[in-house]
């Protein structure tokens, strides 16, 4: 195998069409261009084509609606399809489900260190504002719950002043979350989980970047050892590709 083989028709296309959202700023949700028009312009054929968008649609960078009316659109970059990526890999070399805790109480902690580091004062008191009063749950669906916990998560991730380390690091939680909705309803967890989040965010706007690591890596601690309580299968076999 090489990464310097040469590439295909299909994944050049994927790569000009990427080039054009860039270069267009085109933000997720736009609507692409159609078949017609597509084909017209990058003067490939239609396989090559579909070929293309699906290599783009796989890894989460757009989505394709289907039937009339349908077409590609601009997806979010967003850490949740690098997540189901490396899952994929995850599960190919065996890594196992507690091989995945520990990585992501890791890297947890060292985001909320960082983001606690931040330099800007402002930015940390401004992004972790609305994590930093008391929620009632109330009737929130599942979804919106999941929401705002990976919205915290990401909040503080963004404050960790590196993109990559930001995308990289937050692919654990993001593979955790997935399964962990999958198994059972996190929101029995909301008691402890808001109160935690509540606590770190008051470390990272006040700038204390060992408390923010040390109440991150209680605050995983717990979650982890309710995932180990509800996992349908043992902690050593291997991540699932879900
Ligand atoms: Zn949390």
């Amino acid at each position: 195998m090489s990464l310097l083989r040469p590439l295909k028709a299909a994944e050049i296309v994927a790569r000009t069409i990427v080039g054009d959202i860039q270069s267009s700023g085109l933000s997720p949700g736009t609507s692409l261009p159609s078949e017609a028009a597509m084909l017209e312009q990058y003067g490939v054929s239609r396989e090559s084509l579909r070929e293309g968008l699906r290599l783009l649609e796989v890894q989460g960078m757009i989505t394709i609606r289907r039937g009339p009316g349908g077409g590609p659109i601009v997806g979010a970059v967003d850490a949740a399809h690098l997540g189901r990526v490396s899952a994929l890999f995850y599960n190919m070399a065996g890594a196992t489900y507690e091989e995945l805790f520990e990585a992501w109480v890791w890297a947890e902690s060292e985001l909320a260190e960082r983001a606690a580091r931040n330099p800007d004062g402002e930015l940390r008191a401004a992004r972790m504002e609305s994590f930093l009063c008391e929620h009632d749950g109330g009737d929130e669906t599942l979804g919106s719950y999941l929401e705002e916990h990976a919205g915290f998560h990401r909040a503080v991730a963004e404050l960790a002043g590196n993109r990559v380390l930001a995308f990289s690091l937050q692919t654990y939680g993001q593979i955790v979350t997935h399964h962990v909705a999958v198994l059972d309803d996190p929101r029995n967890l909301r008691g402890v989980l808001i109160d935690d989040h509540l606590h770190i965010a008051r470390a990272v706007c006040n700038g204390r970047p060992r408390r923010a690591r040390e109440l991150m890596q209680t605050h995983l601690g717990g979650v982890v050892d309710y995932c180990r309580s509800r996992l349908a299968v043992p902690l050593d076999s291997p991540i699932e590709w879900l």
